[in-house]
C-alpha cells in the first residue's frame, strides 16, 4: 500500500475519475480504511463544488488567491 502523501496527489484525478480502474480501486480501498485521506478528499471536493458554484470574478482577490493556492497544492503540478 502506498503512503498517504502519495495518494493525496492522486485525489484530483480520483475526483475527476481520470485514474486507471486498478489505481482508482486501490485508492478507494485505501480511503475505506484511512479517515485522514477521506478528510482530504472531502476538503478537495467541497472546494471544487465551491469553485463551480461561484464565478471567479465574484470572488474577492484575496480569496481567489487562497483558492488557487489550495488547488495548485492539490493538483500535483
Ligand atoms: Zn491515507
Amino acid at each position: 500500500m502506498k503512503r498517504c502523501t502519495d495518494l493525496v496527489s492522486l485525489l484530483a484525478d480520483f475526483v475527476e475519475r481520470k485514474l486507471p480502474p486498478e489505481v482508482h480501486g486501490r485508492l478507494e480501498r485505501h480511503l475505506s480504511a484511512c479517515p485522514r485521506c477521506v478528510a482530504q478528499l472531502k476538503t478537495y471536493q467541497s472546494t471544487l463544488s465551491l469553485l463551480r458554484s461561484i464565478k471567479e470574478e465574484d470572488l474577492p482577490p484575496e480569496l481567489r488567491c487562497t483558492l488557487k493556492a489550495f488547488l495548485d497544492r492539490h493538483c500535483g503540478n
